[in-house]
């Protein structure tokens, strides 16, 4: 059984697009990753963090992979640290974040990953682009559907 991973992909600095295309490619190259299905690119006003930084653009995408959680956070990490991603203060501008939503049905708690993402219930940047790609999904832990999770926060 290949288990469905959801993952968001964001940027709100230098050529967004260009960022989350290209990281999108790089994600699917690696040998142990195959990607299945990225949403429309979103335009999203920050949420928290500091005053004044730029609009962001998110996405969702799916992959399977034989990757465990942990192994992919670091892989996904390396992508984004090749895009000069510095971290700064949190929640600050990045040249590319990449958050793993959902990892099958799987739960994870511990200080370093937090499987599903403990955000993405309540961001429409984050429910707006999985409804695209994969509205029957269910949460693992709620048992509700990505789409009833969108119509909620609407
Ligand atoms: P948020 O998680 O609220 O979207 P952020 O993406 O800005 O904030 P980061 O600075 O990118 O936060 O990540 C901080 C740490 O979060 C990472 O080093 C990673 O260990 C941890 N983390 C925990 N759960 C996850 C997850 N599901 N996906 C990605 N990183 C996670
Ligand atoms: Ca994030
Ligand atoms: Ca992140």
């Amino acid at each position: 059984m290949t288990m469905e991973i959801l993952l968001a992909l964001g940027s709100n600095l230098g050529n967004r697009r260009v960022i989350l295309e290209s990281a999108w490619q790089e994600i699917g190259n690696l040998p142990e990753i195959k990607t299945l299905r990225i949403s429309r690119f979103y335009e999203t006003q920050p949420v928290g963090g500091p005053i004044n930084q730029p609009e962001f653009l998110n996405a969702v995408g799916i992959i399977i992979t034989t990757l465990p959680p942990r192994r992919l956070l670091e892989k996904l990490q390396e992508i984004e640290n090749r895009f000069g991603r510095v971290r700064t203060e949190h929640w600050g501008p990045r040249t590319l974040d990449i958050d793993i939503l959902l990892y099958g049905n799987e739960v994870i708690l511990t200080p370093t990953l937090t499987i599903p993402h403990p955000e993405m219930l309540h961001r429409r940047f984050v429910l707006e682009p999985a409804a695209e790609i994969a509205a029957d999904t269910v949460h693992p832990i709620t048992g509700q559907t990505i789409r009833e999770h969108l119509h909620r926060i609407k």
